[in-house]
């Protein structure tokens, strides 16, 4: 998806002109796009002539940036989409709140329900397993299995077939026992059965959660909405939780979920160990999407690994468009340091290879003549290739950096994706 989305920003970006017809031919590469990456059509059309009643091309004053404002007016949109505007319930540490987790089978219910358990208990919550599912044999075991790996208290039987009865109980030793977040693990089928859905409400009616997380695997394409619909009018769903984000999956799913339960995505799935898990954050997404990069991911791990003392100048240089040998030679020091490289750099856009530092020069690679990376290979002991390698990566990322002439450079916890 990104990649075809930043083609047509791209190609509207070529064009001298911007008029009507260079808007329509972005919107239908863009609506393509969309489509292709598992957006639900109608979203899709919306979206379309919302951009269009936004950018009235007569209007735009002459001088304005009209490219920006149709990026701009993209951006919104999906940000748009992803925002149902009211926050799901929040859980208060220290207050008992029973979560219900529904969704198919195989979604990831089990895992990400754990995953939910660690992740507050990691921040002081007292955190609490039960396992409803009475469907699926060894359904139990794995809840247990996990739960016991996290160190976190459960509940459940082998020989009791009632789900309701289960939850119940379980819930109310939890509470007994002063946990703050009393989890009640569901189980699902491999079809949107009708039992399933009777069963969804009984456990509900009895347990009164006070958050319904419906969870939905990633990969699962156009039948993203019609799922997410069919949950929400079985039960009251007030937020989202996506998974196996880290597989080929391209998030238009995402939107399709929101749109249909009108709740929040809060949290997304990206392996399928305890810690792969991740707070949703909408408009890093939307950048990711858009293939203009995750800046605050990458603004994050730029606070991590430069001292801080260098943090202000190697901002200021990229913002002015000064990337130099030195800067690279420096960067990459720090950068190093990030953990797996390409991890970090598919942040933002233009990288993908993996890069190496290398011996490098601090002089001007316009004026690198033939005889000059002899030199420099002699001096340092590499062959020539390799000065030249190192040059043509200079090359590619002095391109790259480019691209960040004359953005702001957010400061921490600050997003500015156009
Ligand atoms: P349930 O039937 O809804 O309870 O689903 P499970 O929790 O049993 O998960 C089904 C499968 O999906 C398991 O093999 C999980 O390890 C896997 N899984 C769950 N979440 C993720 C994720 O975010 N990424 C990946 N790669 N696998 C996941
Ligand atoms: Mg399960």
């Amino acid at each position: 998806l990104g990649g075809s989305i930043s083609r047509a920003i791209q190609q509207m970006s070529n064009a001298t002109i911007i008029d009507e017809k260079v808007l329509n031919e972005c919107l239908n590469e863009i609506t393509r796009a969309l489509l292709q990456s598992d957006v639900q059509f109608k979203l899709v059309r919306d979206m379309q002539t919302n951009i269009k009643k936004i950018v009235n091309l007569d209007d735009l004053a002459a001088g304005h940036n009209k490219r920006k404002i149709i990026q701009q007016a993209i951006f919104n949109e999906l940000c748009t989409i992803l925002d149902p505007g009211k926050p799901s319930f929040t859980p208060k540490k220290g207050k008992a709140s029973v979560i219900m987790f529904v969704g198919l089978q195989g979604s990831g219910k089990t895992t990400t329900c754990t995953k939910y358990a660690y992740y507050h208990q990691k921040k002081g919550w007292k955190p609490a397993l039960v396992c409803a599912d009475t469907f699926r044999a060894g359904a139990f075991d794995q809840l247990k299995q996990n739960a016991t790996k996290a160190k976190i208290p459960f509940y459940g039987s082998y020989t009791e077939s009632d789900p309701v009865r289960i939850a119940v109980e379980g819930v109310e030793r939890f509470k007994q026992e002063n946990c703050d977040l009393i989890i009640v693990d569901t189980s699902g089928r491999h079809k949107q059965e009708a039992s399933l859905f009777e069963e969804m409400r009984q456990v509900a009616e009895a347990t009164k959660p006070d958050l319904v997380i419906f969870v939905m695997d990633s990969s699962i394409g156009q039948a993203a909405f019609d799922q997410a619909q069919a949950f929400k009018q079985s039960v009251s769903v007030g937020a989202v939780i996506i998974t196996k984000m880290d597989g080929h999956a391209k998030g238009g799913g995402a939107l399709s979920a929101v749109a249909a339960t009108k709740s929040p995505v809060i949290f997304i799935g990206t392996g399928e160990h305890i810690d792969e898990f991740e707070v949703f954050d909408v408009k890093p997404f939307v950048s990711r999407l858009l293939g203009m990069g995750d800046w605050s991911g990458f603004m994050d791990k730029i606070h991590e690994v430069v001292p801080m003392d260098q943090q202000p100048e190697l901002l200021q240089k990229l913002s002015e468009g000064n990337f130099t040998l030195r800067i690279m030679y420096e960067q990459f020091q720090n950068i190093l340091k990030m953990g797996p490289i390409g991890q970090v750099f598919s942040m933002l856009p233009g990288f993908s290879a993996e890069l190496m530092p290398k011996e490098l020069d601090n002089s001007n690679p316009k004026l690198m003549t033939e005889s000059r990376i002899m030199r420099i290979a002699r001096g340092s002991g590499r062959p020539p290739r390799e000065v030249m390698d190192m040059l043509e990566e200079y090359k590619r990322l002095a391109k790259v950096w480019s691209k960040m002439k004359g953005l702001k450079i957010p400061k921490k916890g600050e997003m500015s994706a156009l």
